[in-house]
């Protein structure tokens, strides 16, 4: 385990063979993944009764270790990992009850939805949050209740699940406290670090790449990325990696109107491949809408697409050779527009 890293490069692990060592690192990547987030943060009402469990916790326990966490279940939150375990709990013969989800639609993919939930008849109860936690020593229901616009729970909503069982799956929080350590510059949004089209962080020859940059719904995405980040930190070490000398120009990357944040956040269109992936996620649910590209105030391009949610992430591919016709642009922006 990676106890500590500083600005130097010096990386601090221990092992039980090895006990404490340290080592002079040219390059590091950030691949600390994220974690679950826990029940303390949701403030739900009632006692701590055993039965609650995090949905990753439920699947380790039933995939790696051949025990099941419960008979009756109700889900909290709507994430992949909520809505795979809920078919995964009922193939191993428990009765998943209900899916409540605080937000107006599923944090997770469509075909989740479809496949985890439609297809055993589970119902997903969207707008809908656990306002109570009966049991003392193990739980035995759960209310839940519909919300208003402002997340509050509205009276007289209440619907009541005798239970056995809660799995929450209510986000991700990528695992950032070794970044913090070197001030390695955070986006508000996705909780990871800031990066280039290299996905170089603003410490020198600090890379980050998987859930430890942005939360991803996909596996598929998580070693794309981290493929690029594993080349561009090998660069560095051999000093092949361009530095901003070597740029014909650096551009900032903007997200706005619905679209809420965009990686990577700059380009240095010296450096980048012929082509490079930036991938978003949006802030709703928006359907027959278009994603658009900004040059500065030009619109560079404009794809219309039936549906995004933001359990999906979407992306655009920047080209090398058209950035390099516009050597005095400054700012790209991605944004969402209704036409
Ligand atoms: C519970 C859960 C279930 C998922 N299920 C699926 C699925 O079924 N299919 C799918 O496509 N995607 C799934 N995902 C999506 C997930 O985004 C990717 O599958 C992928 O695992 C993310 O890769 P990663 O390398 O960024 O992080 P991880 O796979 O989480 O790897 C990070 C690793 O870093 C280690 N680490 C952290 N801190 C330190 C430290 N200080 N020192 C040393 N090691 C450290 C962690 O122990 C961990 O092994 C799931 C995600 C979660 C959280």
């Amino acid at each position: 385990m990676v106890m500590d890293i500083t600005q130097s490069k010096i990386v601090t692990y221990m092992n039980r063979a090895e006990g404490m060592v340290h080592i002079q690192a040219k390059s590091i990547i950030l691949a600390m993944g994220c974690r679950e987030r826990p029940r303390g943060a949701l403030n739900i009402p009632g006692f701590r009764p055993a039965g609650i469990f995090s949905a990753g916790t439920a699947q380790r326990l039933v995939n790696m270790e051949g025990y099941m966490p419960g008979r009756e279940v109700v889900i909290l939150g709507s994430g992949d990992i909520g809505l795979i375990m809920a078919r995964r709990m009922t193939l191993e013969g428990a009765h998943v009850k209900v899916v409540a989800e605080i937000m107006p639609y599923s944090g997770g993919l469509k075909r989740n939805i479809v496949q985890c939930l439609d297809d055993f008849g589970i119902p997903l109860r969207l707008s809908h949050t656990i306002v109570d936690i009966r049991g003392v020593d193990r739980v035995e229901g759960v209310t839940i209740a519909q919300v208003d616009e402002h997340m509050k729970p509205v009276p007289g909503t209440e619907e009541d699940y005798d239970c056995d069982t809660i799995l929450l799956s209510v986000g991700l929080i990528p695992e950032n406290e070794l970044s913090n350590k070197i001030n390695v510059q955070m986006n508000a949004v996705t909780s990871g670090p800031v990066v280039n089209e290299s996905l170089e962080t603003n410490v020198e020859g600090v890379f980050a790449c998987g859930n430890v940059l942005h939360v991803h719904d996909l596996v598929d995405y998580v070693s794309e990325e981290a493929a690029l980040a594993g080349k561009n930190a090998a660069k560095y070490v051999l000093g092949k990696f361009g530095g901003q000398e070597n740029s014909a120009h650096t551009v900032t990357l903007e997200a706005v109107d619905g679209v809420r944040y965009t990686v990577p956040k700059t380009v240095n269109v010296g450096r980048m491949e012929d082509t490079v992936k930036v991938r978003f996620r949006v802030g709703n649910v928006f359907k027959d809408s278009y994603v658009s590209v900004y040059y500065d105030d030009e619109r560079v391009l404009h794809r219309k697409k039936i549906i995004m949610a933001p359990g999906e992430m979407e992306d655009i591919t920047l080209d090398r050779k058209k950035l390099l016709g516009y050597p005095d642009l400054k700012k790209i922006t991605v944004k969402i527009e209704r036409e």
